[in-house]
Parts: C-alpha cells; structure tokens; sequence
C-alpha cells in the first residue's frame, strides 16, 4: 500500500480519510472509535470491516481545520458541525451502495469525494 503522506516518527500515522467528511486519521482511530463527525451515521467504531469499507487510503489536498474560524472550510468540505482536524478535499472511492441507501434513509445527501460530482 502506497502511503500518500509521510510524517515525521513522532506523528500518528494519518493514513485512512473518511469518504463521507474528509477527516484524515489512522485506521485504528476509525477501528476503535468511529469518524467522530459520522459516527452517528456511520458507526464505524467497533467494526473493522466498515472502518475499512468507509475511509479510504488514497486522498489528497490537505486542510486543517481547527474550529469555528475555519468555517469556510466546513462549507467547502460540505460539513456543518466538524471536529478539528486534517481534512482530505479530495478522497479516492466510495461509500458501499447499502450505507448510502442507509444515508438516504437518514436524509444525509452523500456527496462522493473523488471528484466525480461537480457542483
Ligand atoms: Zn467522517
């Protein structure tokens, strides 16, 4: 597996991009506790096999966002309540078709990130 980002030895290994809302974590963060913006959507946490199927190793376009005065980022990423963060602009894949028909179903408009939905 390619690693898109290299960090220094001291950093968390930033590796997994939520394909819903960007945010950029390690997989064992995903794997233990979920995306903290999706997880009462998606409810990774607990489930490796939905960590997996729901980020995404290859992203691109960094943000940070650190709170409310980056709100312009949040309206750019299409997140309205965001934990502060790295945020991928650009996630390669997509979510499986029964958690969109699940999103859909809780009237979340899921938007794929891989560049594929122009405005
Ligand atoms: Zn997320």
């Amino acid at each position: 597996m390619s690693q898109p980002l290299k960090r220094g030895r001291s950093a968390p290994k930033l590796n997994r991009a939520c394909m819903l809302c960007g945010l950029v974590q390690s997989l064992s963060q995903f794997r233990n506790d979920g995306c903290p913006n999706c997880e009462s959507v998606l409810h990774l946490g607990d489930n490796e096999d939905l960590a997996r199927e729901c980020t995404s190793p290859t992203f691109e376009g960094l943000v940070a966002a650190n709170g409310s005065e980056s709100s312009w980022v949040a309206r750019w990423l299409r997140i309205e309540h965001f934990v502060p963060g790295l945020y991928a602009v650009r996630v390669v894949g997509k979510l499986p078709d029964e958690i969109r028909v699940d999103l859909a179903q809780q009237g979340i408009d899921y938007r794929p990130r891989d560049g594929t939905v122009q405005d």
